[in-house]
Formats: C-alpha cells, structure tokens, sequence
C-alpha cells in the first residue's frame, strides 16, 4: 500500500498516476473539502497542458500578455500565452482522477506520526487514531510538512507569505500585470484577470510586511477601495533552496512539502507535479528519486533562487533600468517565446539577443 498525506494538487496528481499504474493507494487529507481554503493566484505556464489536458471546469481564463510595470510606472509588454485556473475545481479535478482510477480518498484523516514502520492517522470525525502499514510513506502535505517534520528531515526552509484578494476590477482579461520595486520587498506583486470584472490582486512578502499589500490594493483600486473586495486570500509559500533533502528510506516528499517552488514567481504546481511524475516513475521501476526530480527540476529552480537573491538587491533605479532594456523588440521577442519554467534557457537567449543583460546575468553567480 502507497500512503500519500495530503490531497492537494500534486498528492492527488501523484495518486492518480499511480492508481492508473494499479498501485493501492490511499490518500489522507486532514481537510472535509477537497480545494479549500483557497491559497493560490492560479497563474500557470501553458507548460500544464504537457502534464494535464485542460478542462473548462478548471480553466477560467486564458491571458496573452504580460505588463511588466517598473517603480517609475514605465511598463513593458511581453506576448505570453498563460492559464488562469479557479484552484478549488482544480483540486477536485485531481483528487476525482485519482479516485476514479481507483485510489482511497479518506477526507478528515490527518497524519499525525509514525510508529515504527507504521504511520498514525488520526480520524477527525470519531477522534480516533489508526495505524497503517504502508511500503511507501508520501508527504505531499504542504509548506510545513508534518511527515517532514515527524521523520526529522523538515531542514531549514524559507517560508514566504503570499497576500492575495479577489477584488471588482474592470480590466482587461487578456493581460497579466506584475509590479516590481521596492514596494514590494522579497517579491512582486500582480494583477490576475478572472474575466473582465473580477481580478486577483496579491503579492508576496516576508511575514512582517502586510501593509505593503494594503497601500498596493489601495493604489490599485483606489477610493472605497474596501468595498471592491469579494475575498481575502493567502499561504505560505517555502521556497527552493538547494540542499532540501526529500527522501528517507521509504519516506519520499514531494510538491510544497519538498519545496519544489519558483523563487521569483511562487509557481508551485507546474514544478510539483513535474517531480510527482518523477516520483511515480521512481517507484514503479525502483529508481532514486532524489536523482531523477533533481535532473528535471533543480537547474531551474537554482537560476529561479539565485536570480531572486540578485533582485533583492535592486534598487528602484534597478527595476526602472531592466525594463527599459526589456522595452526592445528583440528581447519582448525572446520572453515572448521562451517559457518561464525554463529560465536557463530562457537567460541565455536574452543574453544573445541584448548584450546589454549580460551585466545582470553575472550578478547570478556573485549574489
Ligand atoms: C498566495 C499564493 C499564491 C500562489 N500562486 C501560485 C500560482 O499562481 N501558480 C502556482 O503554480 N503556484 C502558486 N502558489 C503555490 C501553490 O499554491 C503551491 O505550490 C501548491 O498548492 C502546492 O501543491 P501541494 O499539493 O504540494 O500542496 P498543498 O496545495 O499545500 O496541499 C497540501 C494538502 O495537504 C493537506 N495536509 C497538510 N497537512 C496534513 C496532514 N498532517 N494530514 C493530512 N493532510 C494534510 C492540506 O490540507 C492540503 O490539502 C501560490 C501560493 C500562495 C500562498
């Protein structure tokens, strides 16, 4: 039996490969609902595609521009063609594949520890606690990983804030924005269009800067801007640093929980579904899956870190400057093209098209 703790989207990615494969799998989720609460901007790369066909439960919008918008309010737009998700159904999506392929859902059951080669699950309806033997044990339980945490492999982890609320905004649904400067320290912040009227307006922070995202939403909307409000949102988001050990015997994590996440843009679910599928593979055909997620992902995620250490340390002159060089129609051409889950490439081609980057460029190998 494969117990994976945790039905967000990639524990009931992973259940689903592997019910499909015709592996027993049971997935404990501590929460009644499955995709709720709500802490996600549900932004991805069109790279989900490669990994899930879309479906319009899920898929409520589709944008085709970035504005990028500097501290001195000069913007930059970029061609990009990008998914807007409603997170809840996406959830449950995933969780419905993995048990209509024949996984256990148990709703209301957290993980509580292990003992010895069991784990302890603890009933939440009837108050009751439950061993279970499993052959694999998956944390695929978020930021603050309990099965990280019981089995003394949870490491030292960053754990950003992300502030989001869903606000009336009339915009225009084909274009994401994001903001950058040093209003909006260790991050960005953006602007989501769900349809012509509804946007999702957030950012990240450390924990300790909330009235950031306050004078951002009051800048954005404006006058009465409280009443625009529909919803408050938020989570933790722990970032990737290299380092991060996620496996231990038969105890494997994976997603948050391995903090498989962009440093600068918070993507968690592209890149933790990527290595869920590393992780089915590994154990299906008896593989290291510390070998086979990193050979996928840590590259990425490592040009992701380092290129975020480097903008925590711009000034707003900086940000003004980058995207002015952004401006050229040759560099729009290259981020218009080249994916954001592919940094590397996608650096090395602005380098050959603006010598001007290259100066930034080696900031990632000093920061
Ligand atoms: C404000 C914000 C905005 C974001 N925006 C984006 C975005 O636009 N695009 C993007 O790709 N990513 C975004 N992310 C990151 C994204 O939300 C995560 O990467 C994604 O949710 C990771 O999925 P997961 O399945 O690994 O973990 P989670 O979604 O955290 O799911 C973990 C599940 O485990 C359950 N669980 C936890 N502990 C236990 C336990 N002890 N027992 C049983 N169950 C347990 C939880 O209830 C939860 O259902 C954002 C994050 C935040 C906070």
């Amino acid at each position: 039996m494969i117990s994976i703790i945790g039905a967000g989207p990639v524990g009931s990615y992973l259940g689903w490969l592997l019910a499909k494969k015709g592996r027993e799998v049971e997935i404990f989720e501590q929460h009644s609902e499955i995709g709720v609460p709500v802490q996600c901007a549900g932004f991805l790369t069109s790279e989900i595609e490669k990994l899930i066909k879309a479906d319009r439960r899920w898929l409520i919008n589709r944008t085709k521009a970035v504005r990028v918008i500097a501290p001195d309010k000069s913007s930059v737009k970029f061609g990009k063609d990008e998914i807007v998700i409603n997170r809840t159904n996406f959830d449950r999506f995933l969780a419905d594949k993995a048990a209509d392929a024949g996984a256990q859902l148990s709703m209301n059951h957290r993980f509580v520890g292990f003992d010895g080669k069991n784990i302890k699950i603890l009933d939440m309806g009837t108050n009751k606690k439950k061993k279970i033997k499993s052959e694999f044990v998956i944390g695929a339980d978020g930021p603050r990983s309990a099965v990280a945490k019981q089995a003394g492999f949870y490491g030292k982890r960053q754990l950003l804030v992300g502030m989001q609320a869903r606000v009336k905004l009339e915009c225009r649904p084909d274009t994401y924005e994001a903001h950058l400067g040093n209003c909006f320290p260790c991050s960005f912040a953006w602007v989501i269009p769900e349809s012509e009227s509804v946007a999702r307006i957030g950012l990240i922070s450390r924990m300790s800067d909330g009235n950031y995202f306050k004078q951002f939403l009051r800048n954005r909307l404006g006058t009465g801007w409280k009443n625009k409000v529909i919803q408050y949102q938020g989570g933790l988001i722990p970032v990737y640093r290299p380092g991060i050990k996620t496996q231990k015997d038969n105890i494997y994590l994976v997603g948050d929980a391995a903090c498989q996440i962009k440093n600068t843009t918070a993507g968690g679910i592209v890149p933790g579904m990527v290595a869920a599928k590393s992780l089915c593979d590994s154990i299906l055909h008896n593989k290291n899956y510390e070998r086979e997620w990193r050979t996928k992902l840590k590259k990425e995620l490592w040009v992701h870190y380092r290129l975020r250490k480097v903008l925590n340390k711009f000034s707003d002159k900086d940000f003004n400057n980058l995207v002015k060089i952004c401006g050229s129609e040759r560099v729009r051409g290259v981020i218009g093209r080249e994916s954001r889950e592919f940094p590397s490439k996608l650096i090395l081609k602005l380098i050959l098209n603006e010598p001007k980057l290259l100066g930034f460029a080696k900031l990632l190998f000093k920061a």
